[in-house]
């Protein structure tokens, strides 16, 4: 791989080590084919023949070994007696090596001294016996000494040549490696369209995640089979389509943001030029626009603030491993928010069980039930009531709270733990509201590994019930107060 330019080598490349590998199988397989079975058969004529021509020999020795002295006509009457056909030389000698009989027919050597090394040591009582074949023929040779009462009288050689074995041979050689050939061809033809295909795929996924990575979430792999390859362009285009998600979320997100801060941002823009512009403002005017612009000041923190607060939570800032007295943090929380419920001509109940304990984090189980609490208030009716409760349930630890306000309406439920999510946006807006509450409330229950639920109060009103994870030594009664 060229680093700067990104261009691969051919002999980088996957298709290239997939052929060298198949090739070298390939040879290794041919090689084996080509070899063995002519070994093997090879060996098989050998035992064979050297089997023949010793049971052949033996027959000889033990025939000539009766007469007291051998003599060409002794020997010649045996050997008259014995089937010779498949034989190509037969010689017998007496115990000087001289020789008493050939089947020779070129150059019948009777008379002579046989010079064959094979005779000298059967001479000696050894037994020789091999075989060779140079491809055309098998050449046996056997010689034996020839016995009598314990001393030896002469030797018999046997010599045979044969062709017809070795072309038989030969021709399984020539068959094999034809057929070896043919296959291989036929193999390096599939190799290369096969991994052809293959590095096609790989290549294909490769330039996929180029395009998402430079943006285009779009982009889509087409999918066909169900092997390893389709799975992985399967997780590849719904990764993409998270990809695809978030980013609009992030995007959705920040125009929402500016949004939220452009619109005091520019209310206290409007106030303060007001009274830079004016040149004879009442005293009383001044101060309701300097309240105004304070309030709208007072919006803008709350808004950074929340958004700061979501920014910790998706980026995992802050420990949730505490233990967090539930009972203790309701009872802070319920107090601060005293003065609202007063404002609006709310009541406040509670139903607080003790030792109601979970794993977490204080502060953003402040924020669940303070945000919850709150919004139970805002979007309540004057003499309306807000009731919260607390106890533990099989390994959980549950906080309800409900209110007799104005509801939500069913289409609404599913949206508004969105960020920015408002379902009556002058109320909420009139209300000091941001649409970021039940997201922080949301994402803080989840750090919490809880669950978070919200339903229709019978009678008007709102319920949302917030189970977590109770803390494994809670024990303690059902306490009320109200
Ligand atoms: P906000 O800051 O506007 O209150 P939230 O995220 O807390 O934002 O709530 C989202 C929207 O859900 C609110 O604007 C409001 O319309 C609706 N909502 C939340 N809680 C209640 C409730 N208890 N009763 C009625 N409506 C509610």
């Amino acid at each position: 791989m060229n680093v700067l330019t990104g261009v691969r080598t051919f002999s980088h490349s996957v298709q290239f080590k997939f052929a060298i590998t198949f090739l070298v199988l390939i040879a290794g397989l041919m090689v084996m084919l080509n070899t063995y079975p002519t070994i093997v058969s090879r060996d098989l004529v050998f035992n064979t023949k050297q089997a023949s021509l010793q049971s052949q020999a033996s027959v000889m020795s033990s025939a000539l070994s009766a007469p007291d002295e051998l003599t060409s006509d002794t020997v010649l009457e045996v050997m008259e007696l014995l089937d010779l056909r498949s034989l190509t030389r037969v010689i017998v000698t007496d115990k000087s090596a001289r020789i008493l009989y050939d089947t020779a027919r070129l150059d019948p050597s009777v008379g002579r001294y046989a010079m064959f090394s094979e005779v000298r040591r059967a001479l000696k009582r050894e037994i020789v016996c091999y075989s060779v074949y140079d491809g055309i023929a098998f050449m046996t040779c056997e010689a034996m000494p020839i016995r009598n009462n314990g001393s030896t009288v002469g030797a018999v050689y046997l010599y045979e040549f044969d062709s017809a074995q070795a072309e038989l041979i030969s021709n399984i050689q020539k068959n094999l490696r034809n057929i070896t050939l043919i296959l291989s061809v036929a193999a390096i033809i599939l190799m290369f369209i096969f991994s052809r295909a293959l590095t096609a795929r790989i290549t294909a996924l490769a330039k996929a995640t180029r395009i998402v990575s430079e943006g285009d979430y779009d982009h889509q792999i087409e999918i066909s089979g169900n092997d390893e390859l389709s799975e992985l362009g399967r997780e590849f285009n719904s990764l993409t389509q998270r990809l695809k998600n978030t980013e609009e979320m992030r995007r959705r997100f920040v125009s929402d943001a500016s949004h939220e801060l452009k619109t005091p941002l520019a209310s206290i823009r409007l106030l303060s030029d007001s009274i830079l512009n004016s040149e004879n403002m009442d005293t009383e005017t001044m101060r309701d626009f300097v309240t105004d612009i304070g309030n709208e000041a007072e919006r803008l923190q709350r808004t950074t603030e929340k958004l700061l607060s979501l920014s910790k939570m998706d980026s995992g800032i802050g420990s949730v491993h505490e233990k967090v007295d539930m009972r203790r943090v309701a009872e802070k929380t319920l107090h601060l928010l005293v003065p609202l419920a007063k404002e609006y001509h709310v009541t406040i109940s509670t139903e607080l069980q003790r030792g109601c304990f979970i794993n977490g984090s204080e502060d953003l189980v402040y924020r669940i039930i303070f945000n919850l609490a709150e919004n139970a208030i805002k979007y309540n009716m004057p003499g309306g009531l807000v009731k919260i409760l607390l106890f533990s349930e099989s390994q959980h630890v549950v906080l309800v709270v409900e209110d007799t306000g104005i509801g939500i309406p069913d289409e609404d439920i599913p949206h508004i733990f969105s960020r920015f999510y408002r379902v009556d946006k002058a109320r909420s807006r009139d209300a000091g509201g941001s649409g970021l509450g039940l997201s922080i409330v949301y994402d803080a229950v989840r750090l919490h590994s809880g669950e978070i639920s919200v339903e229709k109060r019978e009678g008007g009103g709102s319920r949302f019930i917030v189970r977590f994870p109770a803390c494994s030594d809670i024990s303690g009664d059902r306490h009320s107060e109200s």
